[in-house]
């Protein structure tokens, strides 16, 4: 058998779709509608089940700013492990579909990229320039969003479950920043410690820490009936 035959028998003709152009794409295609369709449909029930989420869009409808499902998230691809992010120029919520797996990691990234949502919506938060305000909205997502909720026996064996809850809000605000600002640690820590504990005190819209999804409950149903009876005044 020479060369240029063993090539076709053992390359092309082993992968027929290779030459066939269309139906390979028409599958790829399929594959990140599929992708995509299962972003969307646990998009759908964070906004509708989650008592984190159902309180922040509540909140952000009553501060004028609301959030509408097709024009403010976008289920997309994502480099490496990020799992979303707030795009501040559009105003939108990215989802990334091809690290989120799990309903309740959906809705822990929605929660937490919300909260980035809120501050923007209610404040005039400057993303670019001041730091300090990144800062403040990091540690309020990880303190706020259940990131930090899920620790393990052994570190609340160790520091206690407050002193755990701020050393995990503490190290994931700081991963934050530098995951999108070209800092060194050193300055990042700086300005993480400069704002925490005003930040950290500042549990708006939930009224205080929800350490799971009752508490979350509880500040959702606290918050709807505070907003009947302004509107009833
Ligand atoms: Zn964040």
């Amino acid at each position: 058998m020479d060369q240029s035959k063993q090539e076709k028998e053992y390359g092309y003709e082993l992968f027929p779709e290779r030459n066939t152009g269309p139906k390979k794409e028409k599958s790829f295609v399929k594959s990140l509608f599929t992708s995509q369709f299962k972003c969307e449909i646990m998009l759908k029930l964070a906004m509708e089940t989650s008592p984190y989420a159902k309180l922040l869009l509540s909140a952000m409808n009553s501060s004028g700013c609301k959030v509408i499902r097709d024009r403010h998230f976008a289920c997309e691809d994502c480099d490496g492990s990020v799992s979303g992010g707030f795009d501040v120029a559009s105003s939108q919520i990215v989802l990334c579909q091809n690290n989120i797996h799990q309903q309740s990691h959906m809705n822990r990234v929605v929660t937490h990229e919300l909260i980035h949502a809120f501050d923007h919506c209610r404040a005039h938060v400057d993303w670019f320039n001041n730091l300090r305000h990144l800062a403040c909205s990091e540690i309020r997502a990880a303190n706020l969003s259940g990131d930090c909720s899920f620790s393990s026996e052994v570190s609340r064996f160790n520091f206690g479950m407050k002193q755990h809850h701020q050393e995990c809000v503490r190290d994931r605000a700081l991963r934050s920043i530098l995951a999108v600002r070209k800092i060194s640690a050193e300055e990042a820590q700086k300005i993480v410690d400069e704002v925490f504990d005003s930040c950290s005190n500042d549990h708006a819209p939930f009224g205080r820490i929800p350490h799971g999804s009752k508490d979350a409950e509880f500040a959702y149903r606290d918050h709807e009936s505070r907003d009947r009876y302004n509107a009833n005044l």
